[in-house]
């Protein structure tokens, strides 16, 4: 469910005309809907309600500051990975305190950061990580608090590039070696042992791998719980959205056709699914959603630049490219693409709907039915409020996108267009070269 959807021929996010915002604030524009980060929190936390609960909004997702300040207002803390997202908390006005820190790479710097500002614990990914944690808070003087990362072996049927909690992957300790990691880490003066983790993927259309890995750690945290007194559990992240209808799934109607068996995931079944099998452990959970937090709440609006008819193909060209949104050259990942004004007397076109970048795989979608336009109209990319400008880059040096935030019938810009200025000003010609 989300706040897009058609009011007459245009097509709104919440109470305001996208046109509107693409006119004002120029293409390529991230637009994202604050009632729709809003419900999707609060349905996550009345899914689990049987539970005390601690949802980290995974900012790696979409770390815009009002993004960020939105879910702290909620009351969510933050599952984090670097210490330029410490500091974009913080920035925020939002408190690290109830903040995670994951990845598999943390800096001292980062550390001590982390520390400074009363993290709420660390997720460890290995034995040299926890040795360098604890020098790090003995040097301050501190206790780090931590959990180490289990890594349960399943595989949750998603892309390659986004599945984590097969064995043969980087992230964390096999279940099997997670007893003399909790060993090694008792022994460490400055760590408090504080919990455990895991995260098995993204994209997940389906409750049955977070149940399997659920049960397959369950037995071990309690074994933790009894042996270190553990206080949470956190089962990390990986609910996935629907990216196929996403504009049709919007409205209830559409999740009521789906067959029960085909019904993409909802935070209603994860939570009955997954509520009866935590409850026992009589631990804080914590979740670490970030796609489904914000992925169905933005879209990327474009602008076309050209109609070209080919011999055997249309190629439709717009201003947003693969630098604005990667997902689909890089994970091969639809975006449903939606005209702003909708027409039905128009023809419908079958093209490809490409940006302007020098390479192949800059198209967003391949042989795609739209209904005609031309240059000068809008178009929305939906589902692009993850990893969307989150993943952005400058290459063809194309300034990142602008980024608007919708809330009710009000919109503001929350990132303005980067200029030339800002993307070249570190940039220096040596003397060795004048
Ligand atoms: C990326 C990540 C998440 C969030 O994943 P989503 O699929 O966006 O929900 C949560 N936890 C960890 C450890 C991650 O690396």
């Amino acid at each position: 469910m989300h706040h897009f959807h058609y009011a007459g021929p245009n097509l709104h996010c919440e109470s305001v005309d996208l046109a509107a915002v693409a006119q004002l604030h120029g293409t390529p524009t991230y637009v994202y809907s604050a009632a729709t980060m809003t419900d999707n929190y609060a349905r996550l936390k009345a899914g689990l309600s049987g539970l005390d609960l601690q949802i980290c909004y995974a900012m790696k997702a979409n770390s815009n500051l009002a993004v960020l300040r939105h879910f702290a207002n909620l009351g969510a803390g933050f599952d984090l990975v670097s210490g330029g997202e410490i500091r974009r908390v913080i920035a925020a006005g939002a408190d690290v305190k109830t903040s995670v820190f994951a990845g598999v790479g943390k800096s001292e710097a980062e550390i001590a950061l982390a520390l400074e500002n009363g993290i709420f614990a660390f997720h460890v990914e290995s034995e040299p990580e926890l040795k360098r944690i604890s020098h790090v808070a003995g040097r301050l003087g501190l206790k780090a608090p931590i959990a180490i990362r289990v890594n349960p072996d399943v595989d949750a049927h998603t892309h390659a590039k986004i599945t984590t909690g097969k064995s043969d992957n980087k992230f964390g300790i096999p279940l099997a070696a997670a007893a003399a990691a909790y060993e090694a880490a008792a022994r460490y003066p400055h760590l408090e042992l504080k919990g455990v983790q895991m995260h098995i993927g993204s994209q997940l259309t389906s409750v049955a791998p977070f149940v399997e890995a659920v049960c397959k750690i369950a037995p071990f945290v309690a074994e933790l719980k009894a042996k270190y007194g553990i206080k949470y559990f956190s089962i990390g992240g990986g609910m996935g959205i629907v990216y196929k209808d996403a504009l049709a799934s919007g409205q209830q109607a559409w999740w009521d056709a789906q067959a029960p068996d085909q019904r993409p995931l909802t935070p209603e079944t994860y939570g009955a699914a997954l509520t009866p099998l935590l409850q026992p452990l009589g631990l804080k959970i914590l979740l670490e959603h970030g796609r489904f937090m914000v992925g169905n709440a933005g879209v990327l609006l474009a602008r076309v630049e050209h109609l070209k008819r080919g011999a055997g193909k249309n190629f439709l060209v717009v201003d947003a490219a693969m630098n604005d949104l990667i997902r689909p050259a890089m994970y091969e990942s639809f975006h449903e693409i939606v005209p702003l004004h909708r027409d039905t007397t128009r023809r419908a076109l079958t093209a490809d709907i490409v940006g302007p970048i020098c390479e192949s795989g800059d198209c967003f979608a391949k042989d795609r039915q739209i209904q005609e336009l031309g240059e000068g109209e809008f178009l929305a990319l939906m589902s692009a409020g993850a990893y969307g400008y989150a993943m952005a880059s400058r290459y063809n040096t194309r300034p990142a996108a602008a980024e608007v935030l919708v809330h009710g019938s009000a919109f503001d810009l929350v990132n303005a267009r980067e200029t030339f200025e800002q993307m070249t000003g570190n940039e220096r010609v040596p003397a060795f070269l004048k």
